[in-house]
């Protein structure tokens, strides 16, 4: 995956209502889509994602426009950045923690407002699928570490080593430059949050993260945690986040935005208040990044960060775009 780049500010504003089957042939990966205007209907099915994870929105895609249900286009999406062992701050190939443990954390919801999670856990590949089946098939919502570990070899999920050469490599050298220190940084994480809607108008949405690269060994941030990392509510929309986890999760950042969208606000609106919540509560915010992606009942969606370069992939009528986010601070 691309690390961030700087990228100039762009506004979200959205798309209004009426809810539209949409299957068009026209794929572009990537392209760039500056501003995105106001159309005359609602058209789903629809899927974001934080950053430019192109190969997992499409991947999402390919199951929304065959009929599928929002909740397998977000497996989908989000087992596919899982997968990539070049991507180092999710899934198999992630950054360890200090240690040189990789742990990871994810969770999922539903339409039906089911939640599932696993945090800290280790060794197994596929976080996500792992947190769908604690939704499902356990009467809890969230298992950590050896407990999680255990449940999905239970449930035929293979153990593996999931520390490759290159990040092993990387964290080698860490150590050596920074004397062992966890570091708070705004280059250190990229985490995936998807949201999606179906054809039949239901939302779903998914986050799933190595964490904070070189955290301290335990750490747990926002990603698997049910309204910080991310919120649905199917009746009103849904919410996701990267970067700052303890940021987020101090402001419980997804389930605000949520709330503030059923008290009227666009998305866009939302995620705006989001950030500044965090920034007017911490006077510290000019040395970290968070981003918050957002989507309605009605398809529109919005997204907004502290720091220029946070973008959002978006897959709608058979289109791919990257939509640069706006920010609280702009680059000099
Ligand atoms: N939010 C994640 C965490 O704090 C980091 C990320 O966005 O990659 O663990």
């Amino acid at each position: 995956m691309e690390r961030r780049k700087f990228l100039k500010k762009a506004s979200v504003s959205g798309l209004a209502l009426a809810i539209v089957p949409a299957i068009a042939s026209c794929v572009t990966e990537g392209e760039k889509e500056n501003k995105v205007t106001a159309t005359s209907k609602t058209i789903v099915p629809v899927v974001v994602a934080t950053w430019r994870f192109h190969n997992a929105t499409k991947a999402a895609w390919e199951v929304l426009e065959k009929g599928g249900e929002s909740i397998d286009a977000i497996v989908a999406g989000c087992r596919t950045e899982e997968a990539d062992l070049k991507n180092t701050t999710v899934g198999n190939g992630g950054a360890p923690d200090r240690d040189g443990n990789v742990t990871l954390d994810a969770c999922i919801m539903n339409k039906n407002g089911g939640y599932g999670a696993v945090v800290c856990m280790e060794n197994i590949a596929h976080p996500i699928s792992v947190a769908r089946k604690v939704m499902e098939e356990t009467p809890h919502v969230m298992l950590a570490g050896k407990g999680a570990e255990q449940f999905a070899v239970e449930q035929g999920f293979k153990r593996e080593n999931l520390l490759t050469e290159a990040s092993k490599k990387a964290w080698e050298k860490w150590k050596v430059k920074s004397e062992y220190k966890p570091i708070i940084n705004i280059e250190n994480h990229d985490t995936i949050g998807m949201l999606a809607i179906d054809k039949h108008g239901d939302i779903s949405g998914g986050c799933t993260t190595s964490g904070m690269a070189y955290k301290m060994a335990g750490r747990v941030g926002d990603s698997a945690i049910i309204g910080s990392g991310l919120f649905i509510d199917n009746k009103i929309g849904g919410a996701t986040a990267t970067g700052m986890g303890e940021e987020v999760l101090k402001t419980v950042g997804s389930y605000l935005i949520v709330e503030l969208m059923r008290q009227g606000r666009t998305p866009q609106e939302a995620c705006e208040e989001g950030v500044k919540r965090i920034v007017t509560s911490n006077p510290n915010y000019n040395n970290f990044q968070v981003g918050y992606v957002a989507i309605n009942k009605k398809g529109e969606y919005g997204c907004y960060c502290i720091h220029d370069g946070f973008g959002i992939s978006k897959y709608q009528e058979g289109k791919q775009t990257y939509i640069e986010s706006g920010s609280y601070i702009k680059k000099a």
